[in-house]
């Protein structure tokens, strides 16, 4: 089972405290609009993608269990 990474693109606010966490996971692009660059968790990846979740200040991130 793998756990992807989900953005809620109606809340989010593009301040970047995600991407400031963990770059190569979040991008902010010259319109300020995010992409979830790798959309999967991985073992490497877990510990700053939940550190993400707790720091969004909109609550935009959410982990799906698929
Ligand atoms: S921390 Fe939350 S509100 Fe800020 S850019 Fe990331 S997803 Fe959007």
């Amino acid at each position: 089972m793998t756990q992807k990474i989900v953005v809620d693109f109606g809340l989010c606010e593009s301040n970047g405290v995600c991407m400031g966490i963990i770059p190569e996971v979040f991008d902010l692009d010259d319109q300020d609009y995010l992409h979830v660059l790798q959309e999967d968790v991985t073992p490497a990846n877990e510990g700053r993608v939940r550190e993400a979740v707790r720091q969004c200040p909109r609550q935009a991130i959410a982990i799906n269990d698929e």
